[in-house]
Parts: C-alpha cells; sequence; structure tokens
C-alpha cells in the first residue's frame, strides 16, 4: 500500500496587508456581545415587500435562466432613463450600462480592465476598504491623497500635486463614505478642470447617490454624468443595495461611454458573467415609481437627525453628515483610546458598535473620530443612544 501525501502547497500572498475586514471584525463582536451594530452599514430594517412581490414575479413566472451578459435590457433601460431624468446625461442602454453583482464587483473589474502593472491610481484617503487591494491585484501602484483632515474637503492642489505622465485612474466617492461629506459643484468643476488636458479616467462611486441632505440649502449628488468632461472619462458606479434597503442581493451597476463600457466588459464576462435573473426583472419593473428613491433623502434626513438630536447630549463632538447613512464623531472628549481600542471599548463595555476611521487609510492614521451607522430602525438608534447617553 502506497500512503498518500497530504500536502497542501504554500501560497505566496498577493495582499500581504489584507486582514479580515473591519466591517466583518466589528460585526462579530457586536453579536458576541450584545451590542447595538451601527459598525457595519446595511439597514436592520425590511425593504418595500412591493419589491420582493416583484422578484417573486419574475421567478414565478420562470424568469431564472441566464441573462444576457450585459444585464436584462428593461433594467438597463429604465437605468437609462432614470439617469438621463436626474443628471441630464443620456447612456445608451445597450453600449453604455452595464448590470453587475453590487457595486464591489463593478469597481474591482473597472480596476482590473483599465489599470496596466505599473500604473497609477490615485485614491482619496479616507477611502472604502476594497479599492486599495483592487488596484494592488491589478498590478497597480497606490497613490494615497488625504483629503483635509477635520473636513474631509478634496485638497486640489494635493491632487494635482500627485498626477504624473502614469496616472490611469482616480477614484472618486462622494457622499463620502466614511466622512458623510458630499462634493459640491464647485468640487466636480474643479476636478473637470483638473483632468480636461489628461487621459486619467474617473472612477466615481456614487452609491450613496440618493442619501444626500439638507436640500432647503442646495445639495444636491453632483454626479459625475452631470459634467460632460467628466462623464466622458468616468466609469459611473451605483448600487441597488444602497438605494432599496437589500444590501444583500449585491446587484448594482456601471454606467460609461461605449469605448470605456466595451473594455469593461471584456473583463466583466470572464468574471462574474452575468447578474441573478430574477432580481434584475424585479428591480425594473419596481423602479417605474420614482418615489422610493426620490423619497429616501427625506427618510434618511429624519434618522439622521432623531440620531444627532441623541448624540448631541453626549460629549461626543458631531461632525456634518452631508449624505450616505453615516453619522461621524469626534471622541477627544470622550476617551483617550485610539480610534480602533475605543470601537472595541464602546462594543464590549457601552454595547454599541462603531468604525474606527484609522480603517480606512493606509497608515491607520488616527485623528480621533468615529463613525456610526444610522440606517437603522428607530427602536434600534434610540436603544444605541440610551446606551450612549453614560458618555
Ligand atoms: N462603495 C462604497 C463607498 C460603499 O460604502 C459600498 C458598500 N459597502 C460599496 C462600494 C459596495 O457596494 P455593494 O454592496 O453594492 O457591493
Ligand atoms: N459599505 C458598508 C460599510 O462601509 C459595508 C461594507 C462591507 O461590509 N464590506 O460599512
Amino acid at each position: 500500500m502506497t500512503t498518500i501525501l497530504e500536502r497542501t502547497p504554500t501560497l505566496q500572498t498577493k495582499l500581504p496587508a489584507v486582514g479580515t475586514t473591519i466591517f466583518t471584525v466589528m460585526s462579530t463582536l457586536a453579536a458576541e456581545k450584545g451590542a447595538v451594530n451601527l459598525g457595519q452599514g446595511f439597514p436592520d430594517f425590511e425593504c418595500d415587500p412591493q419589491l420582493v412581490n416583484a422578484v417573486t414575479d419574475a421567478m414565478t413566472k420562470g424568469l431564472n435562466q441566464y441573462p444576457p451578459m450585459t444585464g436584462v435590457p428593461v433594467l438597463r433601460e429604465a437605468i437609462s432613463a432614470k439617469v438621463a431624468k436626474l443628471y441630464s446625461h443620456t447612456y445608451d442602454a445597450n453600449t453604455e450600462i452595464t448590470i453587475t453583482a453590487g457595486a464591489t464587483q463593478a469597481i474591482i473589474t473597472v480596476i482590473l480592465a483599465v489599470v496596466h502593472p505599473g500604473d497609477e491610481v490615485i485614491v482619496l484617503e479616507p477611502c472604502y476598504d476594497s479599492y486599495v487591494p483592487n488596484i494592488e491585484l491589478a498590478g497597480g501602484k497606490v497613490v494615497r491623497v488625504p483629503l483635509t483632515p477635520g473636513t474631509f474637503r478634496p485638497d486640489f492642489g494635493k491632487i494635482s500635486a500627485a498626477i504624473t505622465p502614469r496616472t490611469r485612474a482616480i477614484i472618486v466617492n462622494s457622499p463620502h463614505n466614511p466622512s458623510a461629506t458630499v462634493w459640491t459643484e464647485a468640487d466636480m468643476l474643479a476636478l473637470q478642470d483638473l483632468l480636461a488636458p489628461t487621459d486619467v479616467l474617473l472612477i466615481s462611486d456614487e452609491v450613496y447617490e440618493h442619501m444626500v441632505f439638507d436640500a432647503a440649502k442646495g445639495r444636491i449628488h453632483q454626479s459625475a454624468a452631470r459634467f460632460p468632461g467628466l462623464a466622458a472619462r468616468a466609469f459611473i458606479v451605483s448600487s441597488f443595495g444602497k438605494t432599496y434597503h437589500v444590501t444583500g442581493w449585491k446587484v448594482g451597476y456601471v454606467a460609461a461611454p461605449a469605448a470605456l463600457t466595451a473594455e469593461f466588459r471584456k473583463v466583466h464576462q470572464f468574471n462574474v458573467f452575468t447578474v441573478n435573473t430574477p432580481v434584475q426583472y424585479g428591480l425594473a419593473s419596481y423602479m417605474a415609481d420614482a418615489q422610493p428613491y426620490l423619497g429616501l433623502p427625506a427618510f434618511y434626513q429624519r434618522k439622521r437627525d432623531l440620531f444627532r438630536d441623541g448624540l448631541a447630549k453626549t460629549r461626543f463632538k458631531l461632525l456634518p453628515s452631508e449624505g450616505s447613512y453615516f453619522q461621524c464623531v469626534d471622541i477627544s472628549e470622550v476617551s483617550d483610546l485610539d480610534e480602533a481600542e475605543f470601537c472595541k471599548w464602546l462594543t464590549t463595555e457601552i454595547g454599541v458598535a462603531a468604525i474606527p476611521l484609522s480603517a480606512f487609510y493606509g497608515n491607520s492614521f488616527d485623528q480621533r473620530v468615529v463613525r456610526f451607522c444610522f440606517a437603522k430602525k428607530d427602536e434600534t438608534l434610540n436603544t444605541a443612544l440610551q446606551r450612549l447617553a453614560r458618555l
């Protein structure tokens, strides 16, 4: 009898700096400690039953086989019409819109499609945690430019200084996770001017496009689609998970000029091929009513205000929350711990989970700020506020 050697080869990691994401770490700790989870960004309430019905109908009708690689035409057409109405730019539904398995897949696919080994990609820190590993997997060089500490506004002098002949793309995210800031028209115009003489692509992560607050102050979502000079070089990424309270469904899309979309689809067809059919049909029919997304700012603004009113009674210093479903607070008056230790302490001892902003920086930059997610039932927010009232 021959002995079988059970030998598992040793791997050389492609992502030496990567461990488990902070969102998973904090959600696991929150569950273990019975804490209210205001860490990971996802709603704890149900989506509209009509949306579930629309998806169920599609399944019942037998729409359960592979859809077209680019997404079902009715959904692409619905997105094209909506973007044209909201942002005055018409994307061709056939050649310029592709349905993706959420924004995460959209972003990595864009990066794999356009970034060659050695190309530089600018990220504005703090930034969403998938961008940097995505660039590294493509063999690109990450160029980190800080948003201004304290205000998180873009510093166009610094961005300009970071652009070189090797710069392939810049990733912009507004409304912004984690800082909850929203780029203004002036910011977008400045970006447009800056990129005009270059071949730098824009990857515009707009997953929180329908969560922009204080419209009375003139604040609106400044999609890159509104700016012709940006739209011509942009991959615009959005996600139905955020807009319709279905983060677990993982459906989003990319809108980009036909030439950019053609390259995107070359990679898309081999990394996901297609996205689940009945959800696409369900979303397409649900989108016929604009009210669910047009009503979203008011829906979340009320929750933001409820949460802010409660936090105002603590020693946390509130930062502005202009958009997204996040609220950042300065912890200096509450604790001497660093952000990450503070979040663990808050989860364990006070029973409320938060996310340290240091998790969104390559060098774990600590500015004594943590992020809460207020996409929660009022009762969840009230329970969290009662616990935080001790601080
Ligand atoms: N970008 C940002 C800024 C996000 O906050 C998220 C949500 N976690 C994503 C992308 C990913 O979205 P999705 O869940 O659709 O993959
Ligand atoms: N976007 C969410 C957040 O920032 C969750 C993302 C995730 O779990 N990967 O909290």
